[in-house]
């Protein structure tokens, strides 16, 4: 079995899947003995992290067995329920998980929500190690008056929204505004705005629910304004998913040529060595910044000047502006606009800080969406929690003060950083798993594993989800898409999800 499990991840897939290690990490493959207990080990969450940590334990451990626990009762965490409906081509890295979860010495347990259906000291007592996979699933709050109102959300539950989360499938966002502001200038707020802002009817081929389509087909949303408290040299957002905005069907980039004064002299290097004292803006983001300064400030040739003057939707880049209030609508009822402080720059490269001049501007809207990351919560009182950086304190992902515990992903590092980021992080943790395995200093002789588990999960009326179970439901959202053309209607109701596998 266990050469059946790795010789298909010597195959290359999205992101590439090395062959028997990544960069500088050994292979462990050949050093553990086949006479050993075989390691039980159980990953909470199973998103990317969750995901590729199982892979690096499967592939370097001929023998490790892994029980994957996942609160929904469907895999792939953003991959399924974050990434952009329209980016499909990122969405590949599912095969890659369906391979893992292919595994004989590998088992999804989905519907078990980890902190409430089962603890982590009874994981722990049931497995030799344990690595807490489970993502940052809160958003984080402005912390400013009026961000309760009807007509602010956070852009963490508009994308669960469009994407068929369960828990955000009764936001339906009121879209009869005609201007919509992001607050935040990441990836995230660009997806948000694309969405706003995308024909309704691009989206029709692509997996947003049927639902969010339907409310995007009646929206008046004109303008979305993408504000940021720093400048153009701050952005958070990267090149290609700028590029895809400039190039948005029926849209034209609002930018303030004011905003990009002086910036060309600083990429050239002079002004900037002498105002930062640093050598050299890194390429990516010189890249980056030329685009924003070409849209900016260059008058477009006669096919986008023709395009962007019949296009009917706006959005525009607003900078040097910090949020302050939500302005209520006459009625109370709504969002009238928001409350900016204009800022000023302070300090040098990364560590250029926004700090305000005194004056105020208000921005005019109906909606109000905030995009100012994501935030991980703590999952169970015997696990330490850092709740300021909102991680959990580790060294390179073993968990600070107790053995046997790890952490991969968003978890263990913070809400930033892309899929690949997240892979390469699980490795680490799942090389560090392996080395204590190794060292001995994980707990000797047989542990029961998922056999006490699921006695437990009975016992307290929990019917876990399997990964036979979910191809079931990824079978009924394909068959329901065909027809349309979509290449799935996703199910978004997690007792209709049950009651398909006659649960
Ligand atoms: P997650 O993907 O969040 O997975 C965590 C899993 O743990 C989830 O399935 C969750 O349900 C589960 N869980 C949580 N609590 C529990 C519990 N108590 N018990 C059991 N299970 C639990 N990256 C790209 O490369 N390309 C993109 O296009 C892209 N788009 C993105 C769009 C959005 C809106 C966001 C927010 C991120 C995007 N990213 C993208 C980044 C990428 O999604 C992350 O790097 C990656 O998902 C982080 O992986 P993770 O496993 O740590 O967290
Ligand atoms: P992010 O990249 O960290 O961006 C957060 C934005 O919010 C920044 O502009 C930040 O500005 C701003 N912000 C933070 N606190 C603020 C405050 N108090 N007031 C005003 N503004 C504030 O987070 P994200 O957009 O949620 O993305 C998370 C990760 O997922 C990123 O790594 C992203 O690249 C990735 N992702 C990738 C894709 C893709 O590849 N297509 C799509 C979506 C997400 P400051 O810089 O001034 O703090």
């Amino acid at each position: 079995m266990a050469s059946r499990c790795w010789r298909w991840w010597g195959r290359s897939a999205w992101p590439w899947t090395p062959p028997l290690s990544v960069g500088s990490i050994p292979s462990f493959r050949h050093q553990f003995s086949t006479q050993e207990t075989t390691p039980q080990i159980c990953v909470v969450g199973s998103g990317p992290a969750g995901f590729y940590t199982a892979q690096h334990l499967l592939k370097q451990h001929p023998q490790a067995h892994v029980d994957i626990y996942e609160k929904q009762p469907v895999p792939f965490g953003l991959v399924r329920f974050g990434v952009a409906p329209d980016h499909p081509e990122v969405k590949n890295v599912i095969n890659t998980f369906t391979q893992t979860a292919h595994c004989g010495r590998c088992a999804f347990w989905g519907n078990v929500e980890v902190g409430r259906d089962v603890t982590v000291p009874e994981l722990r007592e049931a497995y030799h190690a344990v690595v807490l996979s489970y993502g940052a699933e809160d958003h984080r709050a402005l912390e400013i008056p009026g961000e309760e109102l009807p007509g602010v959300c956070s852009a963490r539950a508009f994308v669960g929204w469009y994407n068929g989360l369960p828990e955000n499938q009764e936001l339906k966002p009121d879209l009869s505004c005609d201007t919509a502001v992001i607050l935040g200038q990441g990836n995230v707020a660009l997806d948000v705005a694309r969405i706003l802002l995308t024909p309704p009817e691009h989206l029709e081929k692509t997996d947003i629910t049927k639902a969010a389509l339907d409310v995007l087909r009646q929206s008046r949303v004109k303008t979305v304004w993408l504000v940021g408290r720093r400048g153009p040299l701050q952005v958070a957002f990267t090149i290609k998913e700028l590029r895809e905005m400039i190039q948005l069907p029926g849209t034209r980039p609002i930018l303030d040529p004011v905003d990009f004064l002086g910036l060309q002299d600083r990429l050239k290097g002079t002004a900037w060595r002498q105002s930062t004292m640093l050598t050299e803006v890194p390429r990516p983001r010189k890249r980056l910044t030329e685009l924003l300064l070409r849209t900016a400030m260059e008058k477009p040739g006669p096919e986008e000047a023709a395009r962007r003057a019949s296009a009917s939707r706006a959005w525009g880049l607003r900078f040097f502006r910090s949020p302050q209030q939500v302005l209520p609508s006459p009625d109370g009822q709504g969002a009238a606009g928001v409350r900016l402080a204009v800022t000023r720059l302070e300090g040098v490269g990364e560590a250029t800080r926004a700090v305000p001049t005194g004056a105020m501007e208000d921005l005019p809207c109906g909606l109000v969406l905030s995009s100012i990351g994501y935030k991980s919560r703590p999952i169970d009182p015997s696990v330490p929690f850092d709740s300021k950086l909102g991680v959990i304190p580790n060294v390179e992902g073993r968990v600070t003060d107790v053995p046997g515990l790890y952490c991969s992903g968003w978890v263990k590092r913070g809400p930033t950083g892309v899929i690949a980021t997240t892979m390469t992080d699980s490795f680490l943790t799942g090389q560090m798993l392996l080395q204590d395995l190794k060292a001995g200093l994980l707990p000797s002789g047989p542990r029961p594993g998922s056999a006490a588990i699921q006695a437990l999960l009975s016992s307290r009326g929990v019917q876990p989800v399997s990964f036979s179970d979910w191809e079931k439901l990824d079978a009924e959202e394909v068959a329901r898409g065909q027809g349309t053309g979509r290449p799935r209607e996703k199910l978004v109701d997690p007792q209709e999800m049950l009651h398909l596998l006659g649960h």
